[in-house]
């Protein structure tokens, strides 16, 4: 008998700083319970109460080049210098072997490369702000960056903004109920498939 979740599919969110990914993540995990969100393992600090093998696999950074030579991601970017982040192919069939759907929270290369690697397993979502203007007003009054943070985030903002045709669909979180809402409707026409 084929499995019926024999299909190993995919749903990636990318999104410059500041669009409101993670909520949106949060909101469709629970929402569908077949979605499981793909742990990534980082060289960077766990921050707060995050804690390993929850938010990430924390890894200090030869550990995480040694896991490079050893060809254990699917894919890995230098997000912030000296930060790595990466999938490792052991999550992916951590996830898949459970006959679930993985959610990606992955920054915008990596979820262009995740979506070219995956084609058409792959939803590839890009979520953004309506302008950069809003997205400086998000950033300042999130309070968590400085003046010269913000900037570079802005920057890099710019930058990420023009992968934004690599994705299947773009959600504008402007009013973030309308954008929940569009981005349940993405998962059902996708999971249904
Ligand atoms: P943070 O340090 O705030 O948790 O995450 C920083 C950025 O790294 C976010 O944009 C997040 O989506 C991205 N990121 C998290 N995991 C991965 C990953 O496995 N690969 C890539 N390329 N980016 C990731």
């Amino acid at each position: 008998m084929v499995h019926p979740n024999c299909h190993r599919k995919v749903i990636i969110l990318s999104a410059p700083s500041g669009a409101g990914k993670s909520t949106v993540i949060k909101h469709l995990l629970q929402e569908f319970p077949q979605l499981e969100f793909s742990i990534s393992a980082t060289s960077r600090a766990p921050r707060g109460n995050e804690q390993h093998g929850v938010e990430y696999y924390f890894f200090d950074t030869e550990t995480f080049r040694q896991k490079i030579q050893e060809d254990a991601f699917i894919e890995y970017e230098e997000v912030y210098a000296g930060s790595y982040y990466g999938t490792l192919k052991s999550e992916l069939e951590r996830i898949w072997a459970k006959g679930n759907t993985i959610i990606f929270d992955i920054d915008v290369k990596g979820g262009v490369n995740l979506k070219r690697l995956f084609a058409d397993q792959a939803l590839a979502i890009f979520i953004k702000v309506p302008s950069i203007a809003e997205l400086r007003q998000r950033l300042i009054k999130r309070g968590t960056d400085s003046l010269e943070a913000i900037d570079r985030r802005i920057s890099k903002a710019e930058e990420e903004l023009t992968y934004e045709t690599a994705f299947d669909h773009t959600l504008i979180n402007d009013d973030l109920e309308a954008a929940l809402r569009q981005a349940e409707t993405l998962i059902k026409d996708f999971i249904k498939k």
